[in-house]
C-alpha cells in the first residue's frame, strides 16, 4: 500500500502542541485499552450530490455536531477495528486491512449510508500512521488500536438516510484487552436478552448493536462473568457469538466448529483468518450449528476439549467457565487449551512479523 497516500490529498492541519516524547513514553509503558489516543485524527466529509471531499489530517479532538445530527437520533453509525504492529525490522504492517475496508462498506450498505473507497479507507490509516507511527507501542501483545468510524451528521430529524455523514479515523495504543491477563475468560450465557434477529444489523458493525448489548453485558459483569454469550433470537438454543467475539469449539476427536455467518454473527477478520489456520493444522474444520444443550453436554463428558473467543481486540482468547439460568461448568481444564495456545502463537506471530506471512495477509509499510 506503498503509494495509496500519495493518491488521496489530505489536507494537514499542524499540530499547535504535540504530545512530548517523554510524556509519550509514559503513556505507551502502560497503554491499557481505549483510554490513551494519539495527537491526530483524519477527517473527510461526504454530501449528496459531492461525493467525499475535504480530506483532513489534523489535530484530534473534540468535533463539532448540531443538535440535530441524525447520528444523535437515530443511530446511523458504523465502525471498524484494526491494530498497527511494529515489526522486529522497525516496519509498520497491518493484518487484512482490505478486508475490514470490505467490511466497513457492508456494513454501510446495510444502515444506508454511502461506501467509502478502498484507496480512501486505506490511504487514511497510512496519512494517520505517517503522522503517528511513533505511538505505536512495542512488547508482548501491544499494538496501536485503530478506529475507523462514520455517522450522519445531517441536521434533519426525518426518518430517512442521511445527506451528509463524516468518516473520522483515531488511534489508540493499547496493551492486552482484558485488563485481569487472565489465561482463561469466564462467560454467562444471557437467556433474556439476544445481540441480533434474522433481518437485524447483527452482520454489521454498527454503535447500535453495542448499544443493546451493554445491559446484558452488564448483567454478567455483575455476576462476576467477563463476557456475555448470545443465543439465537428466534429458538434461543443456539449460540452465536460474544458481544464483540467470535466463538470456537474444540472436539476431542481434532473437530473444530464456529457458528456458521447466518446473518446475525458479524463475519470476524480473526474467524476467517483462524478458519484457515486451523485447516491448515489439518484439523476437520467446520461452520456449524452448535447448541447450548451439547455445549454443556460435551463439556460434560469431555468431548469437548477447547472453546475459545476471538477478535482483533482480545486476539484469542480462552473460555474456561461457562454458566447461565440452570447451568454452569467448565471447559476442559478450566485454563487455555493446546490447541488454543498453538493457533493464537501462529496469528499474532504472524500479525507481528515473527512468522512468516504465506497468505498476504500482512500490509507493511516503512
Ligand atoms: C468486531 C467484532 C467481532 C470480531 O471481528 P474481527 O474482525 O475479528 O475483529 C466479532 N463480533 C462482533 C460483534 C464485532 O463487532
Amino acid at each position: 500500500m506503498a503509494n495509496t497516500a500519495d493518491t488521496i490529498a489530505f489536507r494537514e492541519i499542524a499540530h499547535p502542541a504535540p504530545t512530548s516524547d517523554a510524556d509519550r513514553a509514559v503513556v505507551l509503558a502502560n497503554p491499557g485499552f481505549g483510554t490513551a489516543f494519539t495527537d491526530h485524527m483524519v477527517s473527510v466529509d461526504w454530501t449528496e450530490g459531492k461525493g467525499w471531499h475535504d480530506a483532513t489530517i489534523g489535530p484530534r479532538g473534540p468535533i463539532m455536531l448540531d443538535p440535530a445530527a441524525a447520528v444523535l437520533h437515530y443511530a446511523q453509525e458504523i465502525f471498524e477495528g484494526l491494530k498497527a504492529y511494529r515489526h522486529p525490522d522497525g516496519t509498520t504492517a497491518l493484518f487484512r486491512p482490505e478486508a475490514n475496508a470490505r467490511r466497513f462498506n457492508a456494513s454501510a450498505d446495510r444502515l444506508a449510508m454511502p461506501n467509502l473507497p478502498e484507496e480512501l479507507f486505506l490511504g487514511a490509516i497510512e496519512a494517520l500512521l505517517a503522522k503517528d507511527g511513533g505511538w505505536i507501542p512495542e512488547g508482548a501483545g501491544a499494538s496501536l488500536y485503530l478506529r475507523p468510524f462514520m455517522f450522519a451528521n445531517e441536521a434533519f430529524l426525518g426518518v430517512r438516510p442521511a445527506k451528509q455523514y463524516k468518516f473520522l479515523l483515531i488511534a489508540s495504543p493499547a496493551g492486552n484487552y482484558f485488563k485481569s491477563g487472565a489465561p482463561a475468560v469466564s462467560i454467562w450465557v444471557s437467556s433474556d436478552y439476544t445481540r441480533a434477529a434474522p433481518g437485524g444489523t447483527g452482520a454489521a458493525k454498527c454503535g447500535g448493536n453495542y448499544a443493546a448489548s451493554l445491559v446484558p453485558q452488564a448483567a454478567a459483569i455483575e455476576r462476576g462473568f467477563d463476557q456475555v454469550v448470545f443465543l439465537d433470537a428466534v429458538e434461543r438454543k443456539w449460540i452465536e457469538e460474544l458481544g464483540g467475539m467470535n466463538l470456537f469449539f474444540v472436539f476431542d476427536d481434532g473437530r473444530v466448529i464456529t457458528p456458521p455467518l447466518s446473518g446475525t454473527i458479524l463475519p470476524g477478520i480473526t474467524r476467517d483468518s483462524l478458519l484457515e489456520l486451523l485447516r491448515e493444522e489439518g484439523l476437520d474444520v467446520a461452520e456449524e450449528r452448535y447448541s447450548i444443550a451439547d455445549w454443556e453436554a460435551d463439556a460434560k463428558s469431555g468431548k469437548l476439549v477447547e472453546c475459545f473467543a476471538c477478535g482483533t481486540a482480545a486476539v484469542v482468547t480462552p473460555v474456561g467457565r461457562v454458566a447461565g439460568r440452570d447451568l454452569d461448568f467448565t471447559i476442559g481444564t478450566g485454563g487455555p487449551g493446546q490447541l488454543t495456545g498453538k493457533v493464537k502463537d501462529k496469528l499474532t506471530g504472524i500479525q507481528r512479523g515473527e512468522i512468516a506471512d504465506s497468505h498476504g495477509w500482512v500490509k507493511r509499510f516503512d
